[in-house]
């Protein structure tokens, strides 16, 4: 472990509040002097984990964003103001970066990345934090991560809902790919500017991710390996999902078949991603149609039981989706399970992790109990 560096007196007086933290103190101050993260995209994810990193004193920041700032991102992406609209965004960022805290060392990188350089860049620091919107570069920082033994921030949102977690094989977690093995069907995404967010989400969830950065630098609780948390605005709920590290899996499984960081789904062409998209789904009029033609239904509801005053589909069986992993058990693995809740979060979730459990014909009912009480039935 190289020597840490010193704190000046102006910086002691600027970290005070950290100072008399325990775990953090004066040598972790200059632990966090001393590391070093790579932010990929200055957007949603990486403004508000950008401006917390820096301020918390971490000794350098590097930051990969090749576009410029356009109006429609100042919902969300904090670290830009109106006076960069149509600008650089690593400009706008490190300009604002700056004024926060003049001692972080920036490196900017004003490029995409790719297959061709993600390794280089991703070795030159400590942490990856992704916050990136789309698939093919989360495989890449994925990957890059698992060749250089660095641990991946990971972050996603997707309008009212959002997920953490930390992938990192060399401590005993999973990978991205244990949780997605692979892209989803091509033309199934729609772009973001469709799918949209609320722009405070990405505020919670990149500063969860810039959050399990400083644990990691800090070396200081549990990072959440194998553990995918998953927020919930509209129900006010955070529930954690086991993610399990795959024996299968192509990149860190025991027969791997993922040698290089160019591969199929890294060099995808990247469209904006919606998160649960590569779930299967059933519409509520054509769940309505099979259960009045007499089929005879798996049907989940992963609804609080407080829920089913708002309506309840018939045959269906409440599991809550925060009890799920432990009712396994009730949940058939050969046939196909329709999985409901409110309006289609929760149970896409659900879905997904009922396929990784072993529960391949999950489907989520679109739109959920809202969907089907706005049937004419
Ligand atoms: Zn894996």
């Amino acid at each position: 472990m190289p020597e840490l560096p010193e704190l000046s007196t102006e910086e002691i007086r600027r970290y005070a509040r950290h100072l008399s933290v325990p775990g953090v103190g004066v040598e972790g101050q200059r632990k966090l002097k001393a590391s070093s993260v790579l932010m990929i995209g200055t957007g949603g994810l990486g403004s508000p984990a950008a401006l917390y990193l820096a301020a918390a004193g971490v000794g350098r920041i590097g930051l990969i964003d090749p576009d410029t700032v356009d109006r429609s991102n100042l919902q969300r992406q904090i670290l830009h103001g109106e006076s960069w609209v149509g600008k650089s965004k690593l400009e706008s960022a490190a300009a604002r970066i700056r004024e926060v805290n003049p001692h972080v060392v920036l490196d900017l990188h004003p490029v995409r990345f790719t297959p061709e350089n993600a390794l280089d860049l991703v070795s030159r620091y400590d942490v990856v934090l992704d916050g990136c919107d789309n698939f093919p570069t989360r495989f890449l920082s994925n990957d890059a991560c698992f060749f250089l033994k660095k641990p991946c921030v990971y972050g996603s949102i997707f309008r009212f809902d959002g997920q953490v977690t930390v992938f990192a094989p060399h401590l005993d977690g999973p990978c991205y790919r244990c949780m997605l093995p692979g892209l989803p069907a091509p033309g199934s995404a729609p772009s973001c500017e469709e799918a949209g967010v609320l722009g405070v989400l990405p505020g919670v969830i990149g500063s969860l991710q810039a959050m399990e950065t400083i644990k990691l630098m800090l070396g200081i609780g549990e990072p959440p390996l194998g553990k995918l948390l998953c927020y919930d605005a509209l129900a006010t709920s955070f529930r954690t999902l086991r993610l399990r590290r795959d024996p299968a899996c192509r990149l860190c499984g025991d027969a791997p078949s993922i040698r290089s960081v160019s591969n199929t789904e890294t060099t995808a062409s990247a469209s904006c991603e919606l998160p649960d998209q590569d779930i299967a789904e059933i519409s509520a009029a054509d769940l309505a149609t099979r259960i009045d033609a007499g089929e005879d239904l798996f049907i989940v509801d992963v609804r609080q039981p407080e829920e089913e005053a708002e309506g309840t589909i018939p045959g269906a069986r409440l599991i809550p989706l925060a009890t799920l992993s432990q009712r396994l058990a009730e949940i058939p693995a050969d046939r196909e399970v329709l999985v409901h809740c409110r309006s289609g979060g929760r149970s896409s979730r659900a879905v997904k992790f009922l396929r990784e459990a072993g529960v391949p014909r999950a489907v989520n009912v679109a739109g959920g109990i809202n969907a089907w009480n706005a049937l004419d039935r």
